[in-house]
């Protein structure tokens, strides 16, 4: 997996189900563009455990896509 892949999942595991952000929200959280967060997410899906649900933002608020642990969903 690359490094950038490894870290998003490093990020969603360490915010955890109580932290759950969206794309958006997880994107500025990793200093990264939404754009490239979702491209790395397909990787996660398939590598790492990781799925993307409908879930309200622990940080905005809005109900969108989120990337989540597949064992906290
Ligand atoms: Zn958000």
């Amino acid at each position: 997996m690359k490094p950038i892949a490894q870290r998003i999942a490093n990020a969603v595991y360490q915010n955890g189900p109580a932290r759950i952000l969206c794309f958006a929200c997880l994107a500025a959280q990793q200093r990264m563009k939404e754009h490239d967060l979702r491209a790395v997410a397909l990787v996660l899906m398939v590598r790492a455990d990781l799925r993307v649900v409908r879930r309200v933002c622990s940080s905005c608020r809005r109900a969108g896509e989120v990337l989540i642990a597949q064992k906290v969903a």
